[in-house]
């Protein structure tokens, strides 16, 4: 028997830009998106948020699923791939900097990457009115690895309060910055009371999979049709 599989997509922005934009691959555009969606839905997958996924990776609930999330929270993702989520009845999970609700992705400046706006408190609001969720990606962005424990547990568990005391949903969806951590930032997600955390390490998960540091599917500008399918349905990633 092989392994039960849930791919969890991970997505940063919805949105052509111009070719002089730097990390431009982080970037996919509305059409890619829409066409990638459509083949989840000729496929019979339904998407779903990190908090509807849940049942499914602790092998509560059976079905062909697969997780869909966005980093950062940006504004483009509110504007082009929350129409798209809602015309097929997928939901999906974005994952909020809450001191930078309403900036853009200022810890990237000194790599010169491209900066894009992100959500405002009530843009926020409209996405989580059009049936979307909200995750923690930490308060400023930081590497966890270079802060203190002191520091780390602020960034990880004032996060979740502070998203909860704006937005009054519980906050259960964790994102590691950078995909980068250590186990004790595992424990400290754990004590703050997610229940679940995702990585930037590829791989589709299974049910034997750590549900704090989950691996989830890269999907960028040059991800193709026939990749994206090789990505969800193969052992293209896993292998990775
Ligand atoms: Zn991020």
């Amino acid at each position: 028997m092989p392994k039960k599989v849930i791919p969890i997509l991970m997505y940063h922005s919805i949105e052509l830009m111009p070719k002089s934009t730097v990390m431009r691959s982080l970037h996919v555009s509305p059409r890619s998106f829409k066409i990638q969606m459509q083949l989840l839905n000729i496929l019979g997958y339904k998407g779903l948020s990190m908090r509807e996924l849940t049942p499914y990776l602790e092998g509560e609930k059976t079905g062909k699923v697969v997780g869909i999330t966005f980093d950062d929270g940006y504004r483009n993702n509110l504007i082009n791939a929350a129409p798209i989520l809602n015309q097929y009845n997928f939901t999906a999970t974005c994952y909020l900097v809450s001191e930078r609700i309403g900036s853009s992705n200022t810890w990237d400046i000194d790599k010169g990457i491209t900066q894009c706006p992100l959500m405002t408190h009530s843009e926020i609001q409209e996405w989580i009115s059009a049936g979307l969720d909200i995750g923690a990606h930490t308060l400023t962005h930081p590497l966890l690895e270079e802060l203190s424990e002191q520091k780390s547990k602020k960034e990880i568990l004032n996060c979740k309060i502070k998203l909860e005391g704006i937005f009054n949903i519980p906050i259960k969806d964790f994102c590691y910055p950078y995909g980068r951590f250590n186990e004790s930032h595992l424990t400290l997600v754990e004590k703050a009371g997610y229940r679940t955390a995702t990585t930037m390490t590829r791989g589709r998960t299974t049910l034997e999979s750590n549900i704090l540091k989950l691996p989830r599917i890269p999907v960028t500008n040059r991800t193709l049709p026939h990749l994206f399918l090789a990505k969800i349905l193969t052992k293209y990633e896993d292998r990775r």
